[in-house]
C-alpha cells in the first residue's frame, strides 16, 4: 500500500485540448477513492496519467513518496483494471493471472503461491484451466481484477470496471472488490460516472466537471454538504432557487422569504435541498418556510412518490418533492415545510 500524490497536474493533448487543470489530490495508503463525474470530463486522462500512459504537461506525481512523474508504467508500482478485461483470449484462467509474474522473472514458487491464493481470494479456482470465453463477465471481470493483483501494485486503478455487467451483478463485484481491497490491501482509485457505485464504495470521492475537481469528500459529507450547484445537482437530486441574503439566515428567494440555519457563505448563489427534505404540511398552515404549490406529475417509486411542485414562479421551473407514503393527487394543491437546517447555500460553478 502506498499513498499517492497529484500535485498541479494539467494535461493538454497534441491537438490543444486542455483535458485537465490544476488537478491537486492526495490518495492515502489503502484508500478507496473514486473519480466521478460525467462524461467527457476528463476522469480516465486522469488515470492514465496517474498510470504513466499519458505524461502530464504540468505537475508532478508521486507514489509512496517517490517522484515518478516521469517514470514509465511499468516502474509505477501501480495496475490498471479495465472495463473491457482485456484478457488474453487463448490463455486459461490461471496463464492470465500468472502472466504478469512470469514475465516479470519472479520464482516460481513465488509465482504459484500467489496464484493459488488469488484463485482463492476471487472464487475462481474451480475455474482455472477455462478459456475466459467460458466465464460469464462477472467471472472474466474477477479475473482481470486477480491478474492485475499478482503483480503486488501498490495502486490500483479501475477505469469503469464494471460498466460491461448487469446491475445486480455490478452490486455483487463491487461488494467483492471492498472485500478483497481490505483483505489484501491496496490503494485504489476508482473511475466511475455512476453516483450510487462511487457514494457505496469510497472511502472518499472525487467529483470532477470540466478538467477539474469540484469537490473532494467522504460521501457522506459530498451528499449532505454540496458546495456548489453542479455537485449537489450530480449526486442524488437537488432542488437549486437563486436567493437575495437578507442577512441573519433570512434570504428572500422566488419561493418566498426563507429562514436558514446557517447564513449563506460570501460566495453562494442558490439555495439547495434535496427533494426528501420536506414535510407536507396543512393547506392553511402559517408557519415559517411553508411553500405552496400544485402537484403538476407524480411518479410511484417504490419507498417513496416524486412530486413535481409548480410553486407560482414559473421561470424557476417545477420543484422535486419525495413524499413516503400516501401521496398527493396531479392537481392538488399541498403545502410543505423546509426544515432550515435542511437548506444548504451553493455555489453556481467552479471556485
Ligand atoms: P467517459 O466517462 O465518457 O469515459 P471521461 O471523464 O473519462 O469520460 P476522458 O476520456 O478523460 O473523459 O476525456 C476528457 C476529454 O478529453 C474529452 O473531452 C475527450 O474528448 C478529450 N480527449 C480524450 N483523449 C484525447 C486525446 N487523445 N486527444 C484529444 N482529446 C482527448
Amino acid at each position: 500500500m502506498a499513498s499517492l500524490a497529484a500535485k498541479g497536474i494539467s494535461k493538454v493533448f497534441e491537438d490543444g485540448f486542455q483535458a485537465l487543470t490544476d488537478i491537486d489530490l492526495v490518495v492515502e495508503p489503502g484508500e478507496f477513492v473514486t473519480l466521478l463525474g460525467p462524461s467527457g470530463c476528463g476522469k480516465t486522462t486522469l488515470l492514465k496519467t496517474l498510470a504513466g500512459f499519458y505524461d502530464a504537461t504540468t505537475g508532478r506525481i508521486e507514489i509512496g513518496g517517490t517522484d515518478v512523474t516521469a517514470a514509465p508504467p511499468e516502474k509505477r508500482d501501480t495496475a490498471m483494471c479495465f472495463q473491457s478485461y482485456a484478457l488474453f483470449p487463448h490463455l486459461t484462467v490461471a496463464e492470465n493471472i500468472d502472466f504478469g509474474p512470469r514475465q516479470a522473472g519472479v520464482p516460481k514458487a513465488e509465482r504459484r503461491a500467489r496464484l493459488e491464493s488469488l484463485l482463492r481470494q476471487v472464487d475462481l479456482e474451480a475455474h482455472r484451466d477455462k478459456l475466459p470465453n467460458r466465464l460469464s463477465g462477472g467471472q472474466q471481470q474477477r479475473v482481470a481484477l486477480a491478474r492485475a493483483l499478482a503483480m503486488r501494485p501498490a495502486v490500483v486503478l479501475f477505469d469503469e470496471p464494471l460498466s460491461n455487467l448487469d446491475a445486480k451483478l455490478r452490486e455483487q463485484v463491487r461488494r467483492e472488490i471492498r472485500a478483497l481491497q481490505k483483505e489484501i490491501g491496496f490503494t485504489a482509485i476508482y473511475v466511475t460516472h455512476d453516483q450510487s457505485e462511487a457514494l457505496a464504495m469510497s472511502d472518499r470521492v472525487v467529483v470532477m466537471q470540466g478538467g477539474r475537481i469540484d469537490q473532494v469528500g467522504r460521501p457522506e459529507e459530498i451528499y449532505a454538504r454540496p458546495e456548489t450547484a453542479f455537485v449537489a445537482d450530480f449526486i442524488g437530486a437537488a432542488n437549486l432557487v437563486p436567493f437575495e441574503d437578507l442577512g441573519g439566515g433570512r434570504v428572500k428567494t422566488p419561493l418566498g422569504e426563507l429562514r436558514a440555519a446557517v447564513p449563506p457563505a460570501g460566495n453562494a448563489s442558490f439555495i439547495c435541498w434535496r427533494p426528501e427534505d420536506v414535510e407536507l404540511v396543512e393547506a392553511g398552515a402559517a408557519s415559517e418556510n411553508v411553500i405552496r404549490g400544485v402537484v403538476r406529475d407524480r411518479a410511484y417509486q417504490g419507498a417513496h412518490t416524486e412530486l413535481h411542485v409548480a410553486t407560482g414562479d414559473a421561470d424557476l421551473g417545477l420543484q422535486r418533492l419525495h413524499v413516503a407514503g400516501a401521496a398527493p393527487a396531479e392537481g392538488a394543491e399541498v403545502a410543505f415545510r423546509l426544515g432550515a437546517d435542511q437548506i444548504r447555500f451553493v455555489r453556481s460553478a467552479l471556485a
